[in-house]
């Protein structure tokens, strides 16, 4: 018998494999639910992501699970031919110029004619690709790593707004290494971060979508996995409390019961995993604590056929710290993909909170809903008021990899080893997206079915 802790998409992924490989598992989950972050609902046939929306196309785990589960014929592609994304700038949306792999431009004329950024760092962009390369560099944060290669402007233009999206992180905290791996390895290669993804673009084989998500929503992955988990899995609805050692294995307290275990995945945030661990581990512990989160909301608002005054252009727009605004990102969810919405009608999907703007979960519902409103009439011209909303909020569910990330996870690698017999799985470690968590607890899966103890990457 395996004990997962943790029933988000890192617990259950851990538990499909198992159960593929006829190891029996319990589940402990503190929530009445199971998907942790991933939470589908709808609204008169509307799509409603109160977490993730959907996941990387190029990584594959998430679709090759759902193919596993037989959902292949769920799964469906962004609408990359309507793929523009804005940012908000001085007082009006400016679409991201054609050609940018993230912050880095590979096409002259659309940085040149942009008005996003100012004509020094259009000058800088330029020179950039004659930088050469300069060997080894220590660790950076992503602020520094941008900054010496592209100007400031564009940490604050591009890649704050675009990584808060992903991370809700602050790039001045956030590591470079582990946050872009890609791009500190052009830059050991190329000296130029331009060159290098232009050589990465030549060699790349025809892109497919960018995202991809189930017809249905995230959440029939979640659905998908309880209901053929039910044969080979308990579920135990309780906080994990305590873990002990017994003389064959491990024993986790939960609701008031222990649950016996060979073994023990904790898929649970890691300042979760370091109370667990720490009277085994107190340096475990220890680390795991150092491991920051960071808190974020969505805000859904849909209306129905002829209730929207506006044309929602693309895929919606991000917003830079810098502009001191309530929101931070906006999804124009029946653009970005199809099945989102029935005809006509319209679901605006908002981000709020990340780092340092994490105090907007305490607010109260309505005064959530009221600066919501307030930005959206600045900044768009929408005034008309939903026919359905949804708030909901994320606490601590966001892993920052901050600076010495790698090194963070690598010693909480080889302590996890010296309890034999527990694994970690989740966003701390080696990935922050779906597709990731479900790699970690395959992993840890995998680990325990050979009987071995490398896992969390
Ligand atoms: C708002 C938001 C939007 C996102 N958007 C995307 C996206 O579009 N694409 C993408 O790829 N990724 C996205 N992510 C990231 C991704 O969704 C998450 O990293 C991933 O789903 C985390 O899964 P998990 O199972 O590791 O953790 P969680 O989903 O947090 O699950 C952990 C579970 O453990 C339970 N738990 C904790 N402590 C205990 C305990 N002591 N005992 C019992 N149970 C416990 C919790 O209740 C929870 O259910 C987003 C995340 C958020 C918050």
């Amino acid at each position: 018998m395996i004990a997962i802790v943790g029933g988000g998409i890192s617990g259950l992924s851990a538990a499909w494999y198992l159960t593929q490989a006829s190891h029996a598992c319990t589940l402990i989950e503190s929530k009445p639910r199971l998907g942790g972050v991933i939470d589908t609902a709808s609204w008169e046939g509307c799509v409603i992501e109160g977490g993730p929306d959907s996941f990387l196309g190029i990584k594959p785990e998430a679709a090759q699970l759902g193919k596993e589960l037989g959902l292949d014929g769920e799964l469906i592609s962004s609408n990359d031919d309507r793929r523009v994304t804005y940012i908000w700038k001085n007082g009006r949306l400016i679409a991201l110029p054609d050609g940018m792999m993230m912050m880095v431009p590979t096409k002259t004329w659309p940085v040149v004619t942009t008005p996003l950024l100012g004509w020094g760092t259009k000058i800088r962009m330029g020179l950039e690709y004659f930088r050469r390369p300069g060997g080894e560099r220590p660790e950076r944060s992503v602020a520094e790593f941008i900054e010496e290669h592209y100007g400031k402007e564009t940490v604050d233009y591009l890649a704050e707004p675009l990584l808060s999206g992903v991370y809700g992180g602050n790039p001045r905290a956030l590591s470079v290494n582990a946050v872009l791996p890609r791009f500190v390895e052009m830059e050991r290669k190329y000296g130029s971060l331009t060159r290098g993804a232009l050589e990465a673009r030549k060699r790349m084989p025809p892109s497919g979508a960018l995202f991809r998500t189930f017809r249905r929503g995230l959440g029939s992955l979640v659905e998908a996995l309880e209901q053929r988990l039910a044969g080979g899995m308990m579920v135990v609805h309780a906080v994990a409390e305590a873990i002990e050692r017994t003389g064959e294995g491990w024993r986790v307290h939960a609701g008031g019961e222990w649950v016996e275990a060979s073994h023990v995945v904790l898929a649970i945030p890691a300042y979760a995993a370091a109370s667990l661990l720490r009277p085994l581990d107190g340096e475990l512990g220890r680390l795991l604590d150092t491991v920051e989160y960071s808190s974020s909301m969505t805000v859904a608002l849909a209306y129905r056929p002829g209730r929207l005054p506006i044309e929602p252009d693309g895929f919606g727009f991000l917003v830079p710290g810098k502009e001191r605004r309530k929101l931070r990102a906006l999804t124009h969810v029946q653009n970005k993909f199809p099945f989102r919405a029935p005809e006509g009608y319209a679901v605006i999907r908002c981000f709020l909170g990340g780092a340092g703007k994490e105090a907007v979960l305490e607010e109260s519902d309505e005064a959530i809903l009221r600066g919501v409103m307030r930005d959206l009439r600045e900044m768009i011209g929408l005034d008309a008021g939903p026919d359905y909303q949804r708030i909901v909020r994320w606490p601590r569910a966001m892993a920052q990899y901050t600076l010495g990330h790698a090194y963070r996870v690598k010693k909480i690698e080889g302590r996890v080893k010296g309890l034999r017999g527990v694994f970690l799985a989740g966003n701390a470690y080696g990935g922050i997206g779906v597709p990731d968590c479900i790699r970690t607890g395959r992993l840890a899966a995998e680990a325990i079915v050979r009987g071995g103890q490398e896992a969390t990457r």
